[in-house]
């Protein structure tokens, strides 16, 4: 199954796609709600509901469609850094023993196709491919076995970064130069665990401008998604709608000779096996 969330003259509304239509839910079925985040939480209920649509209401036209991200307010937005060891080494880093955890601000949330703002106050914004989990159901120390049964889908995401805001203020933290406005692209779609099968075996790239920078598997991610659930959730508790940027593997701008960075014009796309392709223009934020 396929979900996504649309910009409605009247707020956020989601979307199943039935084989070639888009189908409003809350329309189809007054029963289900218009957001991404309380359908998930309706849990096996609503995912019974969406199943039994027929699609002969609430059809939209996907021309007049504007998606945002599958989840356009999660309440948490959570980044793994360093999860493929290419990418680590690239990075000067070594192969951390634990997940290194940071976050994004619900602020830093981008719609596909909207543009990436490059902030006047950075010179190094960089791109960072990656594998998103949106966790579909509430737990607290989950174990391990059981964490995949947490997931409702995965999506495409864009770790947008701004190397001199990440790397090179006091204190080390990494937040600030990972949360500028329009830096967590997400989507096209939410796809459902059914349809991913293994999310550790799926090609994963980034071109920006049509030539191809990153082009990797998840077979690389050091720490996987139920070990990432897992880690995670003996911290906090994880919330229906949570999002999880899994890290991102070789060839960001950065570790380039001589570096790249993003720059007003330019098209950042990343495209995962079975999740489709998330595509993103840059802009300069004025
Ligand atoms: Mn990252």
């Amino acid at each position: 199954m396929r979900l996504l969330s649309y910009q409605a003259a009247d707020g956020p509304r989601t979307a199943v796609q039935l084989r070639d239509d888009l189908v409003d839910l809350n329309q189809a079925d007054p029963r289900l709600p218009r957001g991404m985040r309380q359908l998930l939480e309706m849990g096996a209920d609503g995912r019974q509901r969406v199943a039994q649509l027929s699609g002969n209401s609430g059809r939209l036209d996907p021309a007049g469609v504007r998606r945002l991200a599958p989840v356009p307010d999660p309440q948490k937005v959570i980044c793994i850094g360093l999860n493929y060891a290419d990418h680590a080494a690239e990075s000067g880093a070594e192969i951390p023993a634990e997940p290194v955890v940071f976050c994004k601000f619900p602020t830093a949330v981008a719609a596909p196709g909207e543009p990436i703002r490059l902030p006047a106050v950075s010179g190094k914004v960089d791109y960072e491919a990656e594998l998103v989990v949106v966790i579909g159901r509430e737990g607290r120390n989950i174990p391990r076995e059981q964490a995949l049964e947490y997931v409702a889908g995965y999506t495409c995401g864009h770790d947008v970064s701004a190397r001199d805001w990440q790397l090179h203020k006091p204190g080390g933290q990494w937040l600030l130069g990972k949360t500028f406005d329009s830096f967590a692209p997400m989507g096209p779609d939410l796809v459902t665990p059914d349809e991913v099968g293994d999310p550790g075996q799926l090609g994963i790239r980034l071109r920006l401008n049509g030539q191809t920078m990153q082009n990797s598997s998840t077979r690389q991610l050091i720490f996987s998604i139920d070990q990432l659930i897992a880690y995670i959730s003996q911290v906090c508790t994880l919330c229906p709608g949570d999002v999880i940027f899994t890290g991102t593997p070789p060839g960001v701008g950065a570790a380039r000779k001589p570096p790249v960075y993003l720059k007003p014009g330019d098209l950042v796309e990343v495209e995962i096996d079975k999740l489709g392709t998330l595509s993103n223009p840059v802009v300069a934020a004025g």
